[in-house]
């Protein structure tokens, strides 16, 4: 038997099943495939049909963001937001992205942030999913003077900071879920190769990375396990093992905190 197909084992910890064409059906497909999909959202009007569609499965968590590409727009559906906080456990996407198309709304996007993180703080035993583009030393001071570990547990999406950046990112307790994208690259390869073990995760963020072609769905996430046991020297069920657990981890952590 390919253990990589075996149920209940693979872990998409980033994906927009909303942004697909057809959201129940990709919802559907990831059920069927058993893989752990964090389903992020990318505004907080997203949030309702995201919740609604993930709570009768089995292997779909929702996830209430405000993403920072779209906080120039949106900044004002904090409100919204803050709002939905008490019914969501994870949080994102969410962060901070300095590229030249995002940074104009750096000041706003930061406000934003801060206030998700002091509001995570607030409430307890919330997980998040952060972008961190061109931004990371951005990100970690915010996290850093706001979200304490025993709070709320930061995961660092497509991560593409510096090993030094990566070390202070483990130091205040980040996780990182990788993605194919990331270890395309030698640098990225030796970056993943570099992270402790109990801090990984993985992610496809479809539709946005693509399997032969097409936009990945959360079972592609294997392509990333096997890259990550390539980058890691380790066999890809080992990888299996150490992501599951990670997310237990994380899961554990969300259920016995104390929360409002
Ligand atoms: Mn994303």
């Amino acid at each position: 038997m390919n253990v990589l197909r075996a149920p209940g084992t693979l872990v998409d910890f980033h994906c927009h099943l909303d942004l697909y064409p057809d959201h129940a059906a990709a919802v559907a497909n990831a059920e069927r495939e058993a893989v752990f999909t964090l389903a992020v959202t990318t505004t907080p009007k997203a949030w309702p049909r995201n919740r609604e569609l993930s709570l009768p499965t089995s292997h779909i968590r929702a996830s209430l963001g405000l993403h920072p590409q779209l906080v120039a727009e949106r900044a004002i559906e904090i409100a919204l937001w803050e709002e939905y906080l008490p019914q969501a456990r994870f949080v994102g996407e969410v962060g901070l992205d300095g590229g030249a198309r995002f940074y104009r709304s750096i000041a706003l996007q930061r406000n934003v942030f801060e206030r998700v993180l002091r509001c995570c703080e607030k409430a307890g035993g919330r997980i998040l999913s952060v972008h961190s583009v061109r931004a990371v030393t951005g990100v970690l001071d915010l996290i850093e003077a706001n979200l304490s570990a025993s709070q709320g547990k930061v995961v660092l999406h497509w991560f593409t900071g510096s090993r030094a950046e990566a070390r202070r990112a483990v130091d205040l307790g980040c996780y990182f879920s990788i993605n194919i994208e990331m270890l395309k690259s030698e640098r990225g390869r030796d970056l993943v190769a570099a992270l402790p073990q109990d801090r990984l995760l993985t992610e496809t963020d479809g539709p946005f990375t693509c399997t032969r072609g097409r936009p990945a769905q959360p079972v592609d996430v294997k392509a990333a396990i096997e890259g990550l046991g390539l980058a890691r020297k380790i066999p890809a069920t080992e990888v299996m093992s150490i992501v599951r657990a990670n997310l237990q981890t994380l899961l554990d952590f969300a259920d016995t905190a104390d929360t409002e």
